[in-house]
């Protein structure tokens, strides 16, 4: 319960990541605002976790404004943001055939909605004197591959910087901000993607230590940690749950 009456942002909490979270953190204590532009199941987890919906496009100014503000009227307080909606569209491939128009949806979506819910979020954090928050990035952003998606990749290399960025200059006003670099999660779009295309799940799994995709709750575990109050020497880091990736060379067989 380390998160008791603690009031928690979860964007992208519709699924995946989120999801996971959105449940880890109630199981911890925690008041969840589950945010979403999936109405359904963003009010279906909310339920499920004695939560609120709240229906919001991140990437727009507007209503990411509306939400931190809605939230910090309603509740009193943002204790805990955890700035993880993201896409990763087919269209974002190899520089070579990725448009301006996928490239810049990705970044809209991926990086710009990080900036707002920071800039939004931050001020009430300011008032408190207290808060956390956690953006998700990806390994991608430390790392280079092969088999590119260029905007993805770009999109979260920005939000590592500016997490860091945001780490320090706010370090003492108590709100802690950290990056999140989850390795490969076995959600459920991904892995209906690697049953299609088996070659594709190897071409990756090879280079897991670990030599499996994580689970969305062993991410989850994570940005507890990041959000309690266990990690409050910690700010402006890149905390990696990659099953051993970023430490490889060569991996066992
Ligand atoms: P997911 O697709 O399962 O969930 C993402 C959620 O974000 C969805 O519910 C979607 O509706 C929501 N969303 C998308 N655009 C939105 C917008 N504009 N406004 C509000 N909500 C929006 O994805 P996931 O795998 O759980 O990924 C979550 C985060 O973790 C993403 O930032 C992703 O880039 C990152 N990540 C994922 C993996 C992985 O392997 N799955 C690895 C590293 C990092």
């Amino acid at each position: 319960m380390r998160l008791q009456d603690r009031v928690a942002v979860v964007t992208g909490a519709a699924s995946g990541i989120g999801l996971a979270t959105a449940r880890r953190f109630a199981a911890e204590g925690a008041r969840v605002v589950c945010v979403d532009i999936d109405a359904t199941n963003a009010r279906t987890v909310a339920d499920e976790v004695g939560g609120e919906a709240v229906v919001a496009d991140v990437s727009d100014e507007a209503q990411v404004r509306a939400l931190f503000d809605g939230v910090a009227e309603r509740h009193g307080r943002v204790d805990v943001a955890f700035n993880n909606a993201g896409i990763s569209p087919p269209d974002d491939d190899s520089i070579l055939v990725t448009g301006l128009e996928a490239w810049e949806r990705v970044l809209r979506v991926n990086t710009t909605s990080v900036y707002l819910c920071c800039k939004y979020a931050i001020p009430h954090m300011q008032r408190q004197g207290k808060g956390s928050i956690i953006n998700t990035a990806s390994f991608v952003a430390l790392m280079g591959a092969a088999t590119s998606q260029i905007a993805y990749t770009a999109s979260k290399g920005g939000v590592l910087a500016m997490t860091r960025e945001l780490g320090v200059q706010f370090a003492r006003e108590g709100i802690r901000v950290n990056a999140l670099c989850p390795g490969p999660v076995a959600t459920p779009l991904l892995m209906e993607l690697f049953a299609k295309d088996p070659e594709r799940a190897a071409r990756r799994l090879v280079h897991v230590p670990m030599g499996r995709f994580a689970d969305p709750t062993e991410i989850a575990a994570a940005v507890a940690f990041l959000a309690s109050d266990d990690s409050s020497f910690m700010t402006a880091a890149e905390f990696v749950v990659d099953g051993g990736i970023t430490g490889a060379y060569v991996t066992p067989l």
